[in-house]
């Protein structure tokens, strides 16, 4: 952990990458001037997703003629979120871009992005896709959905669009170290935080080379983290559930009675219907209960802050601190 050398450098730009030996020379090529030309002390933190191709080989290969660059290796692949969140622990920049390696979120505006930082003092700017036509149909309705559903079901206020290439402040980033979170997903989590931030649209190109890493598998992995890292609501189906099947045995009850009392059952029929009627109504309620309590402990042991304070709070009294 790099803790004391935090701020070390103006900017980190982090770069998770799994398999992708083929991207990575014509992005040293397209990223690096862009970073020397902002003429500020910067770092390149590349992390290596467990790749089973050449990619560390090809990294290695750039590191020793870039001498900025940094090359984190996880020992297995981890998934693209694991592998950000190795490289936003890692990065010691007063300032954190978090960049895919394909080129598919162009270098260039991370200048916009260090400007509106500074000149407005932000602590966010969200990389916004403005333009999408690059990505296949299929990838931009499943994404219109995923932030439909994220805003409406979930009910985080997600800028739309808005995907990983984002900057962070130190401050977001010592915030996001201190979450004990396994499975994080930072469109969400950074959102949630409330800090200051601002936009830039962009155009998203296509992917300079190689396949994407994101199958349908992974999206709907993706999907899903994303609901219940931030939701309850699956929790609470049981509750539901239950209610309506409480509801439910009432009626048939009142059926089984008059069943009986019309003398159309067998001996014992009705007091066994209504019975397993009602005890499995009881269950489901039961278990719904629990569901609340371990809703709870979960959102315990994700230990997300309550409350941030902001830094522009005018109080004397007490040092404008995160939460713990
Ligand atoms: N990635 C990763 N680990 C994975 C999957 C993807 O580090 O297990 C990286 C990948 O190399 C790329 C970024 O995450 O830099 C986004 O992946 P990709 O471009 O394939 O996704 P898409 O743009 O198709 O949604
Ligand atoms: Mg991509």
């Amino acid at each position: 952990m790099e803790i004391s050398s935090a701020g070390a450098v103006t900017l980190s730009v982090v770069i998770p990458m799994f398999n992708e030996e083929d991207v990575v020379p014509g992005l040293v090529a397209r990223l690096r001037p862009v970073l020397d030309a902002l003429a500020v002390d910067y770092e390149v933190v590349a992390v290596d997703d467990g790749s089973g191709d050449g990619t560390a080989r090809v990294l290695a290969d750039q590191a020793r003629s870039w001498s900025h660059l940094r090359i984190v290796r996880l020992r297995r692949n981890s998934g693209h979120q694991a592998a950000l969140t190795a490289g936003l622990h890692r990065a010691r920049g007063r300032w954190v871009v978090s960049i895919d390696a394909d080129l598919q979120d162009p270098p260039e505006v991370i200048a916009d992005m260090l400007r509106l930082a500074r000149e407005d003092g932000v602590d966010v700017v969200y990389g916004v896709r403005a333009d999408r036509s690059t990505d296949t149909v299929f990838k931009r309705r499943t994404a219109g959905l995923y932030y439909w559903t994220m805003r409406r079901v979930v009910g985080v206020d997600l800028p739309a669009q808005a995907g990983d290439f984002r900057l962070l402040s130190r401050d977001v980033i010592e915030v996001l170290r201190r979450l004990p979170e396994r499975t994080p997903v930072y469109r969400l989590l950074v959102p949630s935080l409330g800090f200051t931030s601002a936009e830039v649209h962009y155009t998203r190109e296509v992917r300079a080379a190689g396949r994407t890493k994101y199958p349908l598998r992974r999206m709907i992995g993706l999907a899903w983290d994303s609901t219940a890292n931030f939701s309850a609501a699956p929790l609470r189906l049981a509750t539901w559930l239950g209610l309506l099947s409480f509801a439910g045995s009432l009626l048939l009850t009142v059926f089984g009675v008059a069943a009986y009392l019309g003398g159309a059952t067998i001996p014992g029929w009705t007091s066994l219907f209504v019975a397993v009627l009602l005890f499995s109504a009881v269950q489901l309620i039961c278990l719904g209960l629990l569901g609340e309590y371990v809703g709870r402990i979960y959102r315990t042991v994700q230990d997300r802050p309550a409350f941030l304070v902001g830094s522009d709070s005018i109080d004397p009294a007490e040092p404008a601190e995160p939460a713990d």
